[in-house]
């Protein structure tokens, strides 16, 4: 179902919806003969094809659709748009599935959904299914009722909606659209690369962490961990023997609400440092997506220091990693909104080169310090390789590696 925002920049809107029990319930059910329809829809497509090599489409599903509504009542029960959005998404997942066959891939065939892989219900023409009340304190869904939603969340226009629920809890998201407002100029500009220790150093020396500094959600989230372990019960190699007792299954939905939380304040955090960095500079240079995926390696990227990295080290370099490609990505869509430039920089060997003489060389990079080898130009690791990448993309030609002189000097 096309989005009548398609080519517009979208922006989703997620507010905490509280139903009640009764209307949680009906949710459920939406959510069961949703999941239901999927896997019916996808078992004929598959007999279609294997019985009489016929490719159904969702042409004729559309129709059989309608017929099947007039004879089962726990399908005409359910809004109707949302049963159509199922035939999209199953049209969808074969698009996939067709796609990487074209490619010479292979993909694997549309697969049946459990329940624990739907979760969400679609209303592809949201504002006609969705009503509020008149100061949005409430959401008409068709065959639920008026659901209770979040205080102070200002919805605006929006197309598409769903209602998604993760860990026990229920959201609405509505899907809007949002046109470009230029900020005013600033005139500065600013190199970001990821850190070792920090998330990320910008070049004029401020360190972004990768949650709020002082924030204790991450000994929350340790001490719901321990508390699981210690009603777990394992075999002999470690895999739980008691599933099904309630004390652990409440354990397990504990730990991953503090684990939803703790990435809730992660993202919300790192929403307020790329607003920051949006609103101070005009320009925004940042580690180019396309150089990373090509030069990442399986031993490593010339960025961690030092040789055989603990297991433990790896691990917390990977969370930083992801929290840096969120970083980044929250960056560039503000910057898409806020009409800002953003330029995408080379960054390999950005860590060791100099930023005062553009020399490159291993020696000068000690943990967290740079000292450089030729002039003596020392400074913060991090902020060095910012202020690096910044260089970069001011001036790309003279100091990106791979030219003689980088070369050169990567040599001596
Ligand atoms: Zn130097």
């Amino acid at each position: 179902m096309a989005s009548r925002f398609d080519g517009q920049l979208r922006w989703l809107h997620k507010v905490r919806v509280y139903p009640t029990c009764a209307q949680e319930r009906a949710l459920v059910k939406m959510l069961r003969v949703t999941r239901e329809l999927y896997n019916a829809l996808l078992q004929q497509r598959r007999d279609a094809w294997t019985s009489r090599r016929l490719s159904l489409t969702s042409r004729e599903q559309y129709l059989q659709l309608t017929e099947l509504r007039e004879v089962e009542a726990r399908f005409a029960g359910v809004y109707r748009d949302c049963e159509d959005a199922v035939l999209h998404r199953l049209d969808l997942a074969f698009a996939a599935f067709f796609r990487r066959l074209k490619r010479g891939e292979t993909p694997g065939y549309p697969r049946f959904k459990p329940i624990a892989r739907w979760n969400q219900l679609e209303f592809p023409h949201g504002d006609r299914a969705l009503k509020f009340d008149i100061v949005q304190g409430r959401v008409r869904v068709p065959g639920v009722g008026a659901v209770r939603l979040r205080k102070g969340r200002v919805v605006p226009e929006f197309g598409r909606a769903f209602l998604v629920t993760k860990n026990g809890r229920w959201y609405a998201v509505f899907e809007a659209h949002r046109t470009v407002s230029p900020l005013p100029a600033t005139g500065c500009s600013v190199g970001i690369d990821r850190g070792i220790r920090v998330l990320a150093a910008l070049s004029d020396g401020t360190m972004i962490e990768n949650l709020r500094p002082g924030s204790r959600r991450k000994a929350v989230v340790k001490r719901h961990q321990r508390a699981l372990d210690a009603v777990t019960v394992k075999d002999a190699i470690g895999r739980p023997l008691n599933t099904k007792h309630q004390a652990r299954i409440a354990a397990v939905r504990r730990l991953a609400r503090a684990k939803e939380s703790e990435a809730n304040a992660r993202r919300d955090w790192l929403h307020k440092v790329s607003r920051g960095v949006v609103q101070r500079f005009d320009c925004i240079a940042l580690e180019s997506l396309r150089m990373r995926s090509m030069t990442r390696s399986a031993k490593g990227t010339p960025e961690v220091p030092g040789v055989g990295v603990r297991a433990k080290a790896g691990l917390n370099r990977a969370l930083l990693d992801a929290g840096f490609g969120m970083l980044a990505s929250l960056i560039r869509e503000k910057a898409e909104y806020a009409a800002r430039t953003v330029i995408e920089v080379d960054a390999r060997y950005s860590s060791q080169t100099c930023v005062a003489c553009g020399c490159v060389c291993k020696e000068s990079r000690e943990g967290r310090r740079f000292t450089c080898v030729r002039c003596g130009h020392a400074a913060d690791a991090d902020v060095n390789a910012a202020q690096v990448i910044l260089l970069r993309a001011e001036s790309p030609p003279m100091r990106a590696p791979g030219t003689a002189r980088g070369r050169q000097h990567y040599a001596a």
